[in-house]
């Protein structure tokens, strides 16, 4: 397991592996890893020769300067769990490595894939920090494949977005979402919540689970939605919104009759939680998170 920090670095050490006809993986993420990090570097292990996995605090997709300062920082332990999981490399820069002095250049995501929900409440420079970062590490590694979770199911969206848009060579991967045996998203901000809120916080996936429920009870996409805001009022657990939307475009969606993503966010306590669940109609086989976003 090797740590490299420069651009210059990681490409010598991928492109001679490279060049020796290996695949490369890529998994992009912001460390405090947990078992949703490595279910993606499991999987990036068996479709590759040579993993690399991004540790690196994005600063440009934070819109409050507060969440970046309280984002959790484990490094070492980061290293030893990506190593176990399989990783060949963690690529760990310095926010100047990725954006260096007079950066003025920037992904922009437009429409209803980057403007709503995570768009919506967190700004539109979201998004773009996010295409932007991923088109910056896409290039440093020109990986094969890059692996990401549909925990954050807009992302992939913009994603996929971003490397249809830019013509990037690489094939995107998505990994379902990892729960805790409760039904609690795995998330790196998990850590924050106190033990009060860690029981609230399961307000979530139940919400998204009663509108799943309500489907196959035959309710309409609007009972359903009710179905779900009950749930989360129960805990005391106001949402920024639970949302009904298309997988693909992520407008907004008056009718289950296909699958369709229900999303939800909220702040419990001091910290912000996101999630989601592919919802199906009555009656239809439930669909592998995985495939959210895949067409
Ligand atoms: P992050 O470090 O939160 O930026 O996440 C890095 C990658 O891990 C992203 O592709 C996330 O979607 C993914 N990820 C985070 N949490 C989970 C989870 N619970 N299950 C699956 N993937 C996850």
């Amino acid at each position: 397991m090797r740590i490299v920090r420069s651009v210059a670095e990681l490409r010598a050490v991928v492109g001679s592996r490279r060049a020796a006809g290996e695949r490369v993986g890529l998994v992009p993420t912001m460390g405090a890893l947990h078992e949703g990090h490595l279910s993606l570097i499991r999987a990036a292990r068996a479709g590759s020769d040579l993993v690399v996995v991004s540790v690196f605090v994005n600063p440009t997709q934070f819109d409050d300067p507060a969440d970046l300062a309280a984002y959790p920082r484990t490094e070492a332990e980061d290293v030893a769990l990506a190593a176990s999981a399989g990783a060949d490399v963690v690529f760990a820069p310095e926010a100047g490595e990725l954006y260096p002095d007079g950066y003025a250049t920037t992904v922009t995501v437009t429409g209803p894939v980057a403007e709503t929900l995570e768009g919506a409440k967190r700004g539109r420079g979201h998004f773009d920090g996010v295409a932007t970062v991923v088109a910056k590490l896409l290039i440093a590694v020109a990986p094969d494949a890059a692996w990401f979770g549909a925990k954050d199911a807009q992302q992939v969206v913009v994603v996929r977005r971003v490397v249809a848009d830019l013509g990037l060579p690489v094939r995107i991967e998505v990994g379902p979402t990892v729960r805790e045996d409760d039904g609690l998203a795995m998330s790196s901000r998990n850590t924050r919540l106190d033990p009060e809120d860690r029981v609230r916080a399961l307000a979530l996936s139940r919400a998204l689970r009663a509108v799943q429920a309500a489907v196959d009870a035959g309710a309409g996409a609007r009972a359903a939605r009710d179905a779900g805001l009950g749930e989360l009022a129960a805990e005391g657990v106001q949402p920024e919104y639970l949302a009904l939307a298309d997988p693909d475009t992520l407008e907004p969606v008056t009718v289950v009759d296909r699958p369709v993503l229900a999303l939800v966010a909220a702040r419990v306590g001091p910290v912000r939680l996101i999630d989601n669940l592919t919802v199906t109609p009555a009656g239809t086989p439930a669909v592998d998170p995985a495939s959210t976003g895949a067409r």
